[in-house]
């Protein structure tokens, strides 16, 4: 893409209305704009983050065996009258009338609608275990939305929904999903650590949130710094057997976090060592949880047993914040020129820069460059703009692509380019040859 055509209005002036970094920068790079309180469009930097981010969660729940599905944004009340959610959802919920006057939301979530489905086609054990999912917009009207698109009204989630004969068919969908997030946040390049959570009525112990590590972070964090070094790419894993998946989970759970609730304080204090102990803050990026019958009782999604028994079946849901992890990112990974983003999720690999457009020599390597990267199928953003060297290296800063490849006059006489690694600022010159080979390798 050439940045005299790409649609990238960045901004020089820090908006004011802005509370934290990433919402500052988020809009300064030009990824996002608000539409109203709490809604926003995604212009194509933003976009591209956007849909990368979703690609890997997708990939990872494929893997492990959930199906992608499309649920409407657009519900009718009945469903929820039927869990007795229309009225307990409070104002949360966003309640639309169509023309003739039936009662409709824009769906927070959905339970109801899966259960339905499933309800409708599924009457045997044998065509459990099943999981599906989506990757939908949502809508909550929030009382408060802030912090950009990581606190808003409508925004983008990955949920999945388990579908198991028992509690013990519901845990082993409840562990591959444990997997499969700490498989997609490490994808992602983040530090996700999984969080016991409250898990209301239901009781037991499957629920959990994942909590990437950031000072702004709603949520507080406190435990064993021994989790901080688990990688979970580095393992193999089977989604197949049970025994192997449980014994991944166990590794990853063995150190003990909590949240701030106060009955966890004494666990804490008794499990984990006081040189071991990290307490920071974090932002809330999924959540999963088993809630058994809540949903099949009242909706009808019932099976039949191998005994011949009709029995609700047993589900959970899994929440991904797909839209605020692009702002969680940004949280985690940036520095005082702007952000830094991870290989796996950046808008583009490479930023090419070519300082001299007047410059004959200069613009004819840059644009073979430019020609040779793309043929490579390397995502490349060429600023071949008539603007101050400053201005180029700055934005290119704030934007936060992974690599710079920067061309001038002086560099095509020694016959070499400027290679810049965005993280680390590490500089090195190399001949077009070497950056190419460094670049497509
Ligand atoms: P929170 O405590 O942050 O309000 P929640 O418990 O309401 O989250 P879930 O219903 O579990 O969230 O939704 C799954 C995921 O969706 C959350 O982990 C979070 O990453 C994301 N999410 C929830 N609410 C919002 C929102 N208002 N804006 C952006 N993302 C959200
Ligand atoms: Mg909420």
């Amino acid at each position: 893409m050439r940045r005299s055509r790409y649609f990238l209005p960045t901004l020089k002036e820090t908006p004011a209305e802005a509370e934290i970094l990433s919402h500052r920068y988020m809009l300064r790079a030009g990824m996002v704009r608000q539409a109203s309180a709490g809604i926003y469009s995604w212009l194509p930097l933003g976009l591209r983050v956007l849909k990368k981010i979703e690609q890997i969660v997708r990939e990872e729940q494929d893997r492990s065996g959930a199906q992608e599905v499309l649920m409407p944004t657009v519900q009718s009340a009945d469903l929820w009258r039927k869990s007795g959610r229309y009225d307990d959802y409070g104002k949360e919920m966003l309640r639309i009338a169509d023309r003739h006057e039936r009662d409709m939301l824009y769906g927070p979530t959905n339970e109801e609608l899966i259960t339905d489905i499933f309800a409708s086609s599924v009457k045997s054990y044998r065509d459990l275990p099943k999981n599906l999912y989506h990757i939908q917009w949502k809508f909550r009207d929030e009382v408060r939305p802030r912090f950009g698109i990581m606190r808003c009204r409508e925004f983008l989630m990955k949920d999945a929904y388990s579908f198991d004969l028992d509690l013990e068919g519901s845990r082993i969908a409840y562990e591959k999903m444990f997997i499969a997030y700490l498989r997609t946040y490490a994808r992602i390049g983040l530090k996700a650590i999984p969080m016991k959570a409250d898990t209301g009525p239901i009781g037991g112990n499957l629920s959990h949130e994942f909590i990437i590590l950031a000072e702004t972070g709603e949520s507080e964090v406190y435990c064993d710094r021994e989790l901080l070094d688990h990688d979970v790419l580095g393992e193999d894993i089977d989604y197949e057997d049970a025994t192997s998946v449980r014994a991944v989970v166990e590794r990853h759970t063995s150190c003990y976090a909590r949240t701030d609730e106060k009955h966890e304080q004494a666990i804490y204090e008794a499990e984990v060592p006081e040189d071991r102990r990290y307490e920071g803050r974090g932002i809330e990026v999924g959540h999963i949880f088993y809630f058994g019958t809540k949903y099949s009782d009242p909706l009808g999604a019932l099976v039949v047993t191998p005994e011949g028994e009709n029995v609700a079946v047993h589900m959970g849901s899994y929440g991904i914040g797909v839209s605020r992890l692009v702002g969680g990112i940004v949280e985690a990974s940036h520095d005082d020129k702007g952000i830094i983003w991870p290989d796996a999720v950046a808008p583009f690999a490479v930023g090419l820069i070519n300082i001299r457009p007047n410059d004959t020599a200069s613009t004819a390597l840059a644009d073979s460059l430019y020609t040779q990267l793309q043929t490579a199928g390397v995502e490349v953003l060429y600023d071949e703009r008539d603007e101050s060297p400053g201005a180029k290296f700055a934005e290119m800063d704030l934007i936060g692509l992974p690599w710079q490849l920067v061309v001038g006059p002086r560099g095509v006489k020694a016959g070499t380019v400027e290679l810049k690694r965005r993280a680390s600022g590490e500089r090195e010159d190399l001949s077009p040859k070497a950056a190419l080979v460094r670049l497509t390798g």
